[in-house]
């Protein structure tokens, strides 16, 4: 059986925290003052879990945190994850988000392993600007260490994400995009989303889809590229062709009628959207021993109650049970 909400999407995408600690403490994410705040659990559990869910059809396996890369044993995970395979018989496709801090000695390894794809975070390309979100000291040159050793060792196209907030980094964009076409990665923009463990968001804050495109084309022309109907991104190049752009805009466009993902945090409970009211505590159940049926059945029915959709800018809109850094981005 392949997992489906009741709104009729189909699920073929998991993101799994494996853990929740983090060496950064960024400023639109973290308060600086909370350190992990949930358990992580043994790497055999969580492949427990992601066996489970591509056992109901998930395709591709994203690993994520608190920082993933702080996590010891992570290599040796990525190479039992790459054992497995979905229900067409092909291998899973293996995707990895991180800030980079520690990607210069283990992109070989992680490409070795098994792992397709990295994105890494950086939401500056000046490195004091990276400094004062961040709230960590060299971290610019150990991030662009990581993003070229991933190129280096063939994770490509490597991903950069930045999300841009007005007033820290919205003077990055035309930036961002030099550094795609001399660096010869992907990188993205994402809007700002309410998730942050302070209380940072507001509309004003945001740097939109729009703005974002008027400054690109500040630079050159911008041409859009074609994408899949269930891709999170818009994407652009500019008229010469170098470069490549993508605007993440879940604020001002939400993409929530093809959203096919679905969570697992790292203390092991499932969430069926970023911003869920509640968690589902798939760790508790597998924990009372029960046998891999009972727990496909239990995931199967916790993603029937998947949310048609995010409330973010309306009257109604309630902050989520957990800010992004113990979720997963
Ligand atoms: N530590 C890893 C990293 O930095 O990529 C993985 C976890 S981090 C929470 C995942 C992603 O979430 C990062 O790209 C980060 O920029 C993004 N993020 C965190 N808070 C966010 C927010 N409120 N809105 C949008 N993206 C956010």
């Amino acid at each position: 059986m392949r997992l489906r909400d009741k709104h009729g999407r189909s699920i073929t995408d998991l993101r799994i925290s494996i853990t929740d600690h983090c060496n950064y403490k960024c400023v639109y994410c973290r308060t600086g003052r909370e350190g992990a705040l949930y358990a992580d659990l043994p790497m055999d559990d969580y492949l427990r879990m992601v066996r489970l869910f591509v056992e109901l059809g998930i395709e591709k396996v994203r690993l994520t945190g608190g920082e993933p890369l702080l996590r010891h044993g992570l290599v040796e995970f990525v190479r039992e994850l790459a054992r497995l395979r979905t229900l067409d018989g092909r291998p899973l496709e293996i995707a990895l988000t991180t800030n980079g801090h520690l990607l210069a000695e283990l992109a070989q390894p992680l490409k070795d392993a098994g792992l397709s794809r990295v994105t890494v975070s950086m939401d500056a390309v000046d490195p004091e600007k990276f400094a004062r979100i961040t709230r960590v000291p060299h971290g610019h040159e150990n991030c662009l260490a990581g993003i070229r050793a991933a190129r280096a060792a063939g994770l490509d196209p490597v991903k950069v994400n930045c999300v841009l907030l007005r007033g820290f980094n919205d003077d990055q964009v035309v930036e961002f995009a030099k550094f795609s076409r001399a660096e010869g990665v992907i990188v993205r923009f994402i809007e700002f989303m309410p998730l942050e463990e302070d209380r940072v968001w507001s509309p004003e804050i945001v740097v939109t889809f729009q703005e974002i495109v008027e400054r690109l084309e500040s630079f050159r022309p911008l041409r859009e590229l074609p994408r899949a109907l269930s891709e999170t991104a818009r994407r652009y190049t500019f008229d010469d062709g170098l470069g490549e752009m993508g605007i993440i805009a879940p604020v001002s466009q939400p993409f929530c009628g093809h959203c096919s993902r679905a969570r697992i945090t790292s203390d092991g409970k499932i969430r069926t959207c970023l911003f869920s009211l509640f968690d589902h505590d798939l760790y508790g159940v597998m924990r009372r021993g029960a046998p891999d049926d009972e727990l496909r059945a239990y995931i199967s029915g916790v993603i029937m109650k998947k949310e048609a959709r995010h409330h973010i800018g309306e009257p109604d809109f309630q902050k989520p049970s957990r800010s992004m850094v113990h979720i997963g981005g």
